[in-house]
């Protein structure tokens, strides 16, 4: 049996130190100033929040979330949110983004540390993720 304490994929151990469970980082790009990543998190199962059916992929968007700061480098991390569609045709809702609870915790905990501790901004422009928004 394995232990199952002990997270041992690279990506989602890398994800768990920024602080968000569940999910796991695509890409990290080091500037000068920073470590810029791309993360994914885990979809369980989601309804239409209109209907309460079931849903199609519709995509991915990518949202910035609230910076932080690591080793002397601010950390950007950029969520490739999902969007789903629902298909049914008596149902007023189209698409709608993912909800995230650990998303949504790791920015209040974020900018929390940030009214008490202030950022130094960083210098590097921000990295460009659209070429991962199709896969
Ligand atoms: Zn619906």
């Amino acid at each position: 049996m394995p232990d199952e304490r002990w997270e041992t994929d690279p990506q989602k151990m890398a994800a768990l130190m920024l602080g968000i469970p569940g999910a796991s980082v695509r890409e990290l790009r080091a500037t000068t100033d920073t470590n810029d990543l791309l993360i994914d998190t885990e979809s369980g199962s989601v309804f239409c929040p209109g209907c309460g059916g079931p849903v199609e992929r519709a995509g991915y968007e990518l949202q910035e979330l609230e910076p932080s700061s690591a080793g002397g480098k601010v950390t950007r991390v950029t969520w490739r949110r999902p969007r789903w569609r629902c298909p049914s045709s008596s149902c007023a809702t189209e698409t709608f983004s993912e909800q995230s609870a650990a998303i949504d915790a790791f920015n209040e905990q974020v900018s929390d540390a940030n009214r008490r501790f202030p950022l130094r901004p960083a210098q590097s422009p921000p990295s460009d993720w659209r070429d991962h928004l199709e896969q």
